[in-house]
């Protein structure tokens, strides 16, 4: 039963934390360190309208995480009645991927910095888990976060059978760090990358950065729903100190 008001979530308390001293933060990539959502809401929104399909700014939030093709068939079964077939999918995903590569590079998300340096300073292992698979992915991690990522702990689309919200790709993550889900914390900004961190069991921190109500981050497992990265910065800076 849910026991929704009309007045906002009230805030939790800011000591809720996970299970133990966290020793691992996981996390996300677009829209928690690179403010590059609002790029990827227009070119898929602008992409699929080239192929008939309409699909709002905000339904590209709601799908972020999502993989390409299983972002097409939502839209292609409620506008076509039918599946993308698989030449349709790679041409609108082509199309999208043209859009997006036209548009300025997404800069570092104000705050992520911060929290990266905070997680760290606590004594945290720093762990990437995004769907993204671009082959530059690291340089351009290690241009605007040097140091904080290496290789070895990063989960990326290369390497995830299932994309989020299967718990896969954070439960690969927590294998990088040699830890279990109730030593880390996951930072994501997304619905459907917050169900795959809340289903992995991992205390989940939602910094939403876009344009979806609280409420939405909540109700798909959010432990805390945060305002933006700075406030996670100060998240990560309350923890006691390293020892
Ligand atoms: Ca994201």
């Amino acid at each position: 039963m849910n026991k929704t008001t009309n007045s906002p979530a009230a805030p939790r308390p800011a000591a809720i934390g996970p299970a133990t001293r966290p020793r691992a933060a996981l996390f996300d990539m677009d829209g928690v360190l690179f403010d590059s959502m609002p790029n990827h809401a227009y070119s898929w929104s602008h992409a699929m309208t080239q192929f008939g399909l309409q699909m709002t700014a905000r339904e590209a939030y709601m799908n972020e995480g999502r993989t390409g093709s299983g972002t097409i068939n939502i839209l292609a079964r409620r506008c076509w009645g039918r599946d993308a077939t698989e030449e349709e999918i790679q041409r609108i995903y082509q199309a999208k991927s043209q859009l997006f590569n036209a548009l300025p590079q997404a800069k570092p998300m104000p705050g992520a910095l911060q929290a990266l340096t905070a997680a760290r300073e606590r004594g945290l292992t720093i762990v990437l888990v995004t769907g993204s698979a671009q082959a530059s992915l690291l340089e351009r991690l290690e241009a605007h976060f040097p140091g904080f990522f290496s290789p070895e702990r990063m989960v990326t689309g290369f390497d995830v059978k299932h994309g989020k919200p299967h718990p896969e790709p954070y439960l690969m993550g927590l294998a990088r760090a040699g830890i279990t889900a109730r030593e880390a914390v996951v930072v994501e900004n997304a619905p459907l990358g917050v169900e795959a961190g809340h289903a992995a069991g991992i205390f989940t921190l939602a910094a939403n950065t876009g344009p979806l109500p609280d409420q939405v981050l909540s109700q798909a497992g959010a432990d805390l729903v945060l305002p933006h990265m700075q406030a996670v910065a100060e998240w990560f800076m309350a923890l006691p100190p390293a020892q």
